[in-house]
């Protein structure tokens, strides 16, 4: 028995005319994904998209798995191949849909036939499927208005296909349809989650690490790297631009009131960020800011972080709870790294007082002292580009 798997895409299909190029761009996705796995070959019809292994190294249960991380798709399902024939088609939901079909109170079947010729519509090919199963199956019944199981069959060119239960894709629009963005990544729980969720609106995204070394350790930048590889399920090959950020917090710690550090610190992530951005046509700047979370997230002070920009700041967290965020960390695989227990640089220098409410102006006159240009061009010579190894699963 041949087995396929059917990706049904999600929002692209809103698109119009944009239609075509999201379509190849989930195409596109969705090869580079199984290349890794096997050799498949996949194919765009009518807004289904259809991957069928090509020899015994095609690993069906890993291509399955992976696509599952691929955006753009709503649902997908694995169907079996047979010969366009009723009988056949019948003998094939009998064995192939066995399990599922002992375990539903009541289903349907759905024809689709795009091969006109087949001697039957697809009304009549539903009714007789739909009878064999029903005879077959004496634990469950027909109910067309709101069966547990939708059996559908579909008379294709070359051959016909049975499937069932389809499950959840991964949602969203194809990585790569919606522009670039910087994600600011740090080893901590919430920024992996913000930029998943930005890779989630079809957004290619480049992440950037300040990286305090010796103050922050080899460990912290590799978990970063870590986090960063466990991403590219979701986002596509990506590499980490590592930004040394010693001079600056020395500078901040030498230069600066004490209650202002860590505001002046993330004007600085921000201008720096702004830079790699325009150097890499990204147009926003991504960040797993979540309103009240710490003192630099209050309304003032991350006015007072994005006033010395002019891109704009994306927060998917912001009205988050904690919990929620954890919840999708642990979806997504990125909870167990998160919380090894390596220090950031925004834990270095931490002031004891921090300021909740700072006027632009204050914080403006705290950080004059600093040569912030020369600091920042500084910081920007010495970018460290890593390329993540990429993962499928
Ligand atoms: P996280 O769990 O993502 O570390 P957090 O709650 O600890 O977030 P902060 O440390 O204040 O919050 O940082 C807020 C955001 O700033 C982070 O979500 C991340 O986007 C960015 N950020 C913080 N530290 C770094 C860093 N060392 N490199 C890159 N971005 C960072
Ligand atoms: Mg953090």
């Amino acid at each position: 028995m041949k087995e396929i798997i059917l990706l049904k895409l999600g929002e692209i299909v809103l698109k119009g005319l944009n239609r075509r190029s999201f379509e190849q761009k989930l195409l596109n996705n969705v090869k580079h994904r199984l290349s890794a796995i096997g050799s498949f070959k996949a194919y765009c019809l009518q807004s289904i998209i259809y991957v069928e292994p090509i020899d015994e190294n095609a690993d069906m249960d890993l291509a399955f798995e992976a696509l599952g991380k691929v955006f753009g798709i709503i649902k997908m399902s694995r169907a079996a191949e047979c010969a366009k024939d009723k009988d056949a088609i019948v003998a094939l939901a009998k064995t192939y849909l066995k399990d599922a079909m002992e375990s539903a109170k009541s289903f349907k079947v759905e024809s689709k036939r795009s091969d006109k010729s087949f001697p039957m519509t697809s009304i009549e090919l539903s009714q007789y499927v739909g009878g064999e199963l029903a005879e077959a199956f004496p634990n469950t019944e027909v109910d067309v208005h709101d069966p547990e199981l939708t059996v559908t069959v579909e008379v294709r060119d070359i051959a016909a296909y049975v499937h069932a239960a389809p499950v959840q894709g991964a949602g969203g629009m194809p990585v790569g349809s919606n522009g670039v963005a910087v994600s600011l990544l740090s080893g901590g729980i919430d920024s992996p989650v913000s930029t998943y969720m930005i890779a989630r609106r079809g957004v290619r995204l480049i992440p950037v690490h300040f990286f305090s070394f010796p103050y922050t350790s080899e460990q912290a930048k590799e978990k970063v790297i870590e986090l960063a590889g466990l991403l590219t399920a979701y986002c596509g090959k990506m590499s980490i631009e590592v930004v040394p950020f010693t001079h600056i917090q020395e500078e901040i710690r030498d230069k600066c009131p004490e209650e202002y550090f860590t505001l002046i610190m993330r004007r600085f992530m921000m201008r720096i960020a702004e830079r790699i951005a325009k150097d890499n046509g990204a147009k926003a700047i991504v960040t797993g800011e979540n309103l009240g979370q710490v003192a630099s997230q209050t309304m003032e002070a991350m006015a007072s972080t994005q006033s010395v920009i002019n891109m704009p700041v994306l927060q998917p967290l912001i009205g988050m709870d904690k919990e929620e965020i954890i919840t999708i960390a642990r979806r997504i695989g990125t909870f167990e790294t998160s919380i090894l227990p390596y220090e950031d640089c925004c834990t270095v220098f931490t002031p004891r007082h921090p300021k909740t409410h700072p006027k632009l102006s204050e914080v403006a006159a705290a950080e004059a002292a600093m040569d912030v240009d020369a600091l920042v061009e500084e910081a920007l010579a010495g970018v460290e580009r890593i390329a993540v190894d990429e993962k499928s699963i």
